[in-house]
């Protein structure tokens, strides 16, 4: 689609003026395969996969066109240098929770956000079944410690990333990801939010209405989650995101929200929402669904989630979901 490429596409010179900021993820992938070597067994917990996963690696390309690190007191690595084994691949492979084969099942995912202010509430959401998707604030505090219990309990990660919304009433909060920010300002809070925890798979936008609708702010964005390995999930805070278009561009990871399940606070409107997920997951094979922790949301997803086995849905987390659209593009198998 040439009109749309060029409205979003990037100039090449702005992609290689930010490849000198990449190498860091490196030096992470270096001391990854240390800590993986010290650690042992220990580790495993977090680095379910599935057989798919490793089909997938196998033929990602993507290790081999990434800059050569250099770290000190370390040799630089040459290209076709890469790590064997668990460290080589992509952290939103690695962090993975583990699904089962699904077959024809149509998939759901469940995301809720806005976690980790509460951990009254943090607690509520890691206590439903999973595996749900549970996306952090990156200025929660002890988020080491809330994102390890969630890990434990079979959920999978996001860290949920402010980003500036459209008008002036809405607050997106601290620290968020702003249009008129620098290059600079911008990488700076988005490291700094992806540095607050460990073993997530991705992110997806807290508000975001403004920012994702501007295709160059979003490229920084998804220029440092292309070289850390993670994923996008729109939360689609507009109808003008350009996000689909430009993760497509990129070669980033990608899903969306389909459903946003308690944007009217009531257990009717939830339930209803719930039904509606159902029918886009049957219609269209998988299906996503955004909530978050009010006690309506947890009500009626304590008693909705024990019913999806037998409708003959299968319920997965958000990896899951971008694993089967990059299967159904032929991305993975290079069909
Ligand atoms: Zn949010």
């Amino acid at each position: 689609m040439p009109t749309t490429k060029r409205k979003t596409g990037l100039p090449t010179k702005r992609k290689h003026s930010l490849g000198k900021t990449l190498a860091r993820p490196w030096i992470a992938a270096v001391l990854a395969l240390g800590v993986g070597l010290a650690l042992g067994a220990g580790l495993t917990l977090f680095l379910g996969e599935t057989p798919s996963a490793s089909k997938i690696e196998t033929t990602h390309k993507e290790a081999a066109r990434r800059p050569v690190p250099k770290v000190a007191g370390l040799p630089a690595a040459k290209p076709g240098d890469f790590l064997p084994g668990e460290a080589s691949k992509p952290q939103w492979i690695r962090n993975a929770v583990a699904v089962p084969e699904n077959g024809e099942r149509p998939l759901i995912a469940i995301v809720i956000d806005d976690l980790g202010l509460s951990p009254k509430r943090s607690a509520m959401a890691i206590g439903l079944p999973g595996p749900l998707t549970l996306a952090f604030l990156p200025y929660a505090a002890k988020l080491p410690e809330q994102a390890r219990r969630a890990r434990a309990a079979g959920h999978e990660l996001l860290v949920h990333v402010p980003m500036e919304p459209e008008g002036k009433v809405a607050d997106p909060g601290p620290r968020a990801l702003m249009t008129r920010m620098s290059v600079e300002e911008i990488l700076e809070r988005l490291r700094w939010d992806l540095d607050r925890f460990d073993h997530y798979v991705g992110i997806n936008n807290h508000m975001g209405s403004k920012f994702t609708k501007n295709p160059e702010r979003l490229a920084l964005v998804f220029q440092e989650l292309k070289s850390r390995g993670l994923l996008f999930l729109d939360s689609r805070t507009t109808s003008d995101t350009v996000a689909r278009e430009l993760a497509g561009e990129m070669g980033i990871p990608f899903a969306e929200r389909q459903v946003f399940l308690d944007n009217y606070l009531s257990a009717k409107n939830v339930h209803e929402r719930l039904a509606r997920l159902e029918e886009i997951a049957r219609n269209e094979g998988v299906a996503v669904a955004i909530g978050h922790p009010h006690e309506v949301t947890m009500a009626a997803l304590r008693e909705w989630l024990p019913t999806l086995e037998e409708k003959g849905f299968a319920l997965v987390p958000v990896s899951a979901v971008v694993r089967k659209r990059l299967d159904g593009q032929g991305a993975v198998t290079g069909r």
